[in-house]
């Protein structure tokens, strides 16, 4: 009998296109803004002095732009930092930086009310009604807890972040790695087959299944893995309840 649900959000609760089509484009173009506004904040400053530390050990960008090698506190020095960040968008890198600060106009967004995420249709309900049933539920998303605590406060269907016990990110491990599923099991104090895992990743579930803990794979439109393997599939919330027992 299940009696702990374990949530992935991208493309489990929440539609994977909420991430591509508001989120990034939301913060790419407020970057200049932002920093401009809050470069005084010490959170902040931390961040833009990390990114001058990139951009100065990035060689392919200094073929195309003058090196820079301090950043002095004046209004062009920060603006060429921003155009850096666009730069790092539109190839897509990997920036610790970047996602800190892309991390930090998420929340002002936010909190200023120009961001709700849109859950699927169902998972409002869906979440009430296990809660409800007793069942206790928890998170475990690449996203960081902050940006998943962010994400369920400001939903369209009002703040949902108190029907979770546990949140769980990377820093418990890795999502494809079977101990990370342990140690999920092990801090919530539950025997793994009493924990139902759900998820849009094929490998996710594997690695979960190899912990002993059940799996039941996401597959809804719009997903980019759209192969279930040898795992149980919903394409709707509503249809989890058949997977409890
Ligand atoms: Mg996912």
């Amino acid at each position: 009998m299940i009696s702990h649900l374990l949530l992935d959000i991208e493309g489990t609760t929440c539609p994977v296109n909420f991430v591509s089509d508001i989120l990034f484009p939301y913060a790419s173009a407020n970057i200049t803004q932002f920093v401009e506004e809050n470069h005084q904040d010490a959170s902040i400053a931390k961040i833009l002095q990390n990114a001058l530390d990139e951009y100065n050990n990035d060689h392919e960008w200094h073929k195309k732009s003058p090196q820079k090698q301090q950043l002095t506190d004046s209004s062009e020095d920060r603006m060429n930092l921003c155009d850096y960040f666009l730069h790092l968008i539109s190839i897509d890198k990997k920036s610790t930086s970047l996602k800190d600060l892309q991390g930090k106009i998420w929340k002002k967004g936010y909190i200023d009310g120009d961001i709700t995420s849109r859950l699927f249709p169902e998972t409002a309900d869906c979440l009430q009604q296990w809660a409800a049933d007793k069942l206790t539920l928890a998170v475990y998303s690449s996203g960081s807890i902050e940006a998943q605590q962010l994400l369920y406060q400001h939903t369209n269907n009002g703040d949902l972040t108190a029907l979770f016990s546990h949140w769980f990110d990377t820093h418990t491990g890795p999502k494809k790695t079977r101990e990370s599923y342990t140690q999920i099991c092990q801090t919530m104090h539950v025997e793994p087959n009493k924990v139902l895992f759900v998820s849009d990743s094929g490998d996710e579930c594997d690695a979960a299944e190899q912990a002993g803990v059940q799996t039941l794979f996401s597959k809804r439109a719009g997903n980019p893995d759209q192969n279930p393997k040898h795992h149980r599939w919903v394409g709707n919330l509503r249809d989890l309840a058949q997977h409890l027992s």
